[in-house]
């Protein structure tokens, strides 16, 4: 029995690659280990006619879900370490937006980084983008400027992949296949466009699967995990990723620079809207909370509320 991981999953079958590294196997499940998703960490073991079993599933320590088609919330993928949530010079991004990715991100538990893409498209000053970006990294949040344009614009985004599982989420038009088709190998593509093609005969809805960035060793191989390049769990349903399902709590606790004043307003059940004695609003009156972010808030807050 040796450990590995879900790379992708195929009704009653899973790809497992194998924790060294090598090369992966289909694997049967063994009938008590429903709901593996891609990225789980297992146990398996290799059988004689080149196929596995998986035998047991690790814990999970995060999980992405989704809703499916009835609205009920669905794991994904799992053993993610990192949401890039990306965006670009060109269509511009609203602040609102990035805050919506934030709070969702924020709610699974995953640590988000924001990736501006296009970068060559900005002028020299960067004007807005520069201070909008400014504010994200002053509130703890990691920022990577990118550029597919060049081979240098990637160094940066490589080195915050490497030693770890990210998804790549943000509105269509980012750049996020560009920016994935040049990290990726060709052979690590190619496996994935495969793949996807053979589902598309069939009635398998389209699942995540698990790419490996290039890098120096495995993933949890014995060297250690920094010198991998790191690993990315893909599909279209994970690049949507958004806000649905979250309520008012959820969205004030998303706002990371909330989390201090949260619970020390007057009323138990302040909405902090106009009620005396909130301490968001007094945060905001003295410069601590950034005032864009409160009206974005609130904007998030009050579009729920039409649904
Ligand atoms: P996705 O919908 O997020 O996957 O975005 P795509 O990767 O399909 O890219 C959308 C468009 O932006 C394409 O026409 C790309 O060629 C272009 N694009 C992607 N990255 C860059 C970049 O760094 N700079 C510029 N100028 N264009 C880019
Ligand atoms: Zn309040």
């Amino acid at each position: 029995e040796q450990p590995g991981r879900v790379i992708a999953h195929f009704g009653h079958s899973l790809e497992v690659a194998p924790a060294d590294g090598g090369a992966t196997t289909r694997c049967h499940l063994r009938a008590n280990l429903e709901g593996l998703v891609t990225g789980d960490r297992v146990i398996w073991r290799a059988g004689e006619d080149g196929s596995g079993v998986v035998v047991a599933r690790e814990p999970r320590d995060t999980v992405l879900e989704r809703p499916d088609a009835r609205g009920r919330l669905k794991p994904v993928a799992a053993g993610i370490d990192q949401i890039l949530i990306v965006f670009a010079v060109e269509p511009e991004p609203h602040a609102n937006l990035i805050d919506r990715y934030l709070v969702a991100a924020e709610a699974t538990g995953i640590p988000p980084v924001l990736v501006l893409n296009k970068i060559d498209l900005l002028p020299d000053e960067g004007g807005e983008l520069r201070s909008l970006l400014d504010r994200y990294a002053t509130l703890g949040y990691p920022v990577v400027t990118t550029t597919t344009a060049t081979r240098t614009g990637l160094e940066a985004l490589q080195r915050q992949l490497k030693g770890r599982t990210s998804v790549f989420v943000g509105q269509s038009g980012v750049g996020k296949s560009s920016l994935i088709d040049r990290l990726l190998p060709d052979e690590e593509l190619r496996i994935g466009a495969l793949s996807e093609d053979s589902r598309k005969g069939t009635h398998t809805t389209t699942t995540a699967r698990l790419y490996r960035f290039p890098g120096s060793a495995p993933p949890d191989s014995a060297l250690g995990e920094d010198d991998s390049g790191g690993e990315l769990i893909d599909s279209p349903g994970i690049r949507e990723f958004g806000l649905a399902h979250l309520d008012a709590d959820q969205i004030a606790d998303g706002f990371i620079e909330f989390r201090d004043y949260l619970g020390r307003c007057r009323f138990r059940d302040c909405r902090h809207r106009a009620e005396p004695g909130c301490a968001l609003l007094a945060a905001v009156e003295r410069g601590e909370i950034h005032a864009d972010r409160f009206a974005s808030y609130r904007r998030i807050v009050d579009s729920l509320e039409e649904t």
